[in-house]
């Protein structure tokens, strides 16, 4: 598709373009950071083209961060998925990858600082204790009795602490700003934790571990950033975002603007609880093609264009809302109607029998790989006597809406002849297993000879040359619109989110590809399976259908 590179515009572009305008900054520089504790979703996604487009669009860089301060939830399976996730989507990042941890010495040494301005303390409490003390929106909080140990003894804590002289949970250093604040996240706000627990990057070299806030704006300054987005849950810790930097001596400061995360219809983004989809067996694995996750949209069949352009059109904003799915759809579709080859697939068989063709007889029958892009070309189909079509395009009976094959009326067969169909063959159940037709061969790209007109056309493929295919179709993994407000989300999982058939592809998707995607006519869009298809089962997963038919389950 002819990508629309133009990115309307919006409240964070008009910040930037004023930045660039008054001088306050010469270039921009942007970061996305995400943990390494799960695969990325389609939400990271709107963060990844919020924060790699504007580096793109304005001349600036843009850092890919490991936010890896939660060495138990994180492990370098995530941090590849991400890199090549990124890669993917069609971004480059500026020069090596960083990680919070690359700071974690520079960042011990600014808690050290605001020790010594008596603005941090160790505190012994428990974590419950914490939580109680922290008081609600509408109580206030309570000081700790660590709260008021002196400079010194909080140096030689700390330094316990980073010793391993504590057991975890037994001591965390603290801000010391205001238990009465109106922002429960200024309640003096936990920095640091004791977590005996290997990293991913330094190994065994720490116990304890700086919190989010206090290791994120710290990277942002100490990396230059100018423009820190983030989703708006952060909205209260752009007070912490802002307050941690005006007390430690570094030279950058960067801003914190908050935007609304991406909520979609019918599905979950939130790494947590796709985590739980995971581990519960629920689905296959994080690129299990019902996820919204970059990788099983991959597997799916979406293209890095597709996922651009739904980022584009939902824009970005300060509402919460919840996206139809049906967007996300209109977004591969229109890619997808241009890119892709068409090819007859039958998902649903049942036997044609020309009767009065030869047996043996065999046909190699042209047709266009594109109904209206030339430039893709041609292939070679083979035509025979016994055909394979699908069960829905036959009645016994029917009314005149009925556009497909009924007893005793024509049909076009897809770039091939009219056929008419004769008798039918049931078995004792009822069930229809052979429709014998006659075929006019003289109808190939013209109608017959006595000039009547057949509407109507069906697919096809020859039962002897046919391949055996598996085809996954797929549904909303939940019954309810919004899942995430659901208490308990698991119980609103959809039941039949996968639907397997078994049917019938034309020779020449022998050589499909994982990644390049097929349109199965009337069936919709299809591509091969990079992971349960093989040699001897082919799999194909329908990525889209061709219109929206978008339903409440
Ligand atoms: P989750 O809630 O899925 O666990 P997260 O915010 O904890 O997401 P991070 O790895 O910290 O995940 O996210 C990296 C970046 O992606 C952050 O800047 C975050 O704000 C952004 N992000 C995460 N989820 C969404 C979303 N649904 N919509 C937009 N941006 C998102
Ligand atoms: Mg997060």
């Amino acid at each position: 598709m002819t990508e629309n590179t133009a990115s309307p515009t919006n409240f964070i572009r008009q910040i930037v373009e004023q930045d660039l305008a008054s001088g306050k900054y010469n270039s921009i520089h942007t970061r996305f950071p995400p943990e390494p504790n799960g695969y990325l979703h389609l939400g990271h996604a709107k963060s990844i083209c919020l924060n790699f487009g504007i580096a793109q669009d304005y001349q600036g860089q843009c850092n890919l961060r490991f936010d890896d301060t939660n060495p138990v939830k994180e492990n370098r399976e995530f941090i590849r998925s991400i890199e090549h996730d990124v890669q993917w989507l069609g971004f480059k990042w500026n020069g090596k990858i960083r990680y919070s941890s690359d700071y974690f010495e520079q960042l011990f040494n600014y808690a050290i600082e605001l020790i010594n301005k008596g603005l941090a303390y160790v505190d012994e409490l428990s974590v419950e204790e914490i939580r109680k003390y922290r008081g609600t929106l509408s109580k206030p909080g309570k000081n700790s009795p660590y709260r008021d140990r002196t400079i010194q003894e909080n140096l030689k804590l700390f330094q316990s602490m980073r010793n391993g002289d504590f057991e975890q949970s037994k001591a965390c250093l603290r801000a010391k700003i205001d238990m009465n604040s109106k922002f429960i996240v200024m309640r003096d706000p936990v920095l640091y934790r004791i977590k005996f627990a290997k990293h991913h990057q330094t190994d065994n070299q720490w116990c304890i571990y700086p919190m989010y806030d206090f290791t994120h704006c710290i990277s942002d300054a100490i990396e230059g950033i100018t423009h820190s987005f983030c989703t708006l849950e952060f909205q209260d810790n752009r007070q912490l975002y802002n307050w941690i930097l005006n007390n430690i001596t570094i030279s950058k400061h960067p801003q914190q603007y908050e935007f609304s995360r991406l909520n979609l219809e019918y599905g979950l983004l939130s790494k947590r609880k796709l985590t739980q989809l995971v581990d519960k067996g629920i689905v296959e694995s994080w690129d299990d093609p019902r996820m919204l996750t970059i990788s099983g949209l991959r597997r799916r069949g979406y293209t890095p264009t597709s996922i651009r352009e739904f980022c584009r059109r939902i824009g970005i904003t300060k509402q919460d809302n919840l996206v139809q799915m049906a967007l996300l759809e209109s977004c591969i579709r229109d890619d997808l109607n241009k890119t892709s080859p068409r090819a007859m697939a039958v998902l649903d068989p049942v036997i044609v029998i020309l009767e009065n063709l030869p047996i043996g007889y065999k046909e190699m029958l042209n047709m266009p790989n594109h109904p209206n892009i030339s430039n893709m070309g041609t292939r070679s189909v083979p035509f025979s006597r016994k055909l394979w079509i699908d069960r829905a395009d036959f009645r016994e009976k029917a009314n005149k809406q009925y556009k497909r094959l009924r007893l005793g009326k024509e049909i076009r067969l897809r770039n091939a002849y009219i056929i008419r169909a004769e008798r039918i063959v049931k078995d004792q159940d009822g069930n229809i297993t052979a429709i014998y037709c006659v075929c006019d061969l003289d109808t190939l790209g013209k109608d017959p000879a006595d000039g009547h007109k057949v509407k109507g056309v069906i697919h096809w493929v020859s039962m002897e040359h046919a391949l055996s295919a598996e085809f996954r179709l797929y549904n909303n993994l939940f019954n309810v619109a919004n899942p995430d407000s659901n208490e308990n989300f698991l119980s609103t999982i959809n039941l039949n989110s996968l639907e397997i058939k078994r049917g019938f592809v034309e020779p020449m998707l022998k050589n499909a590809v994982a990644m390049v995607t097929y349109q199965f006519e009337r069936e919709g869009y299809f591509c091969v399976d990079s992971v349960l298809s093989d040699n001897l089962n082919l799999v194909f997963n329908r990525t889209v259908t061709l219109r929206n038919s978008f339903q409440k389950n």
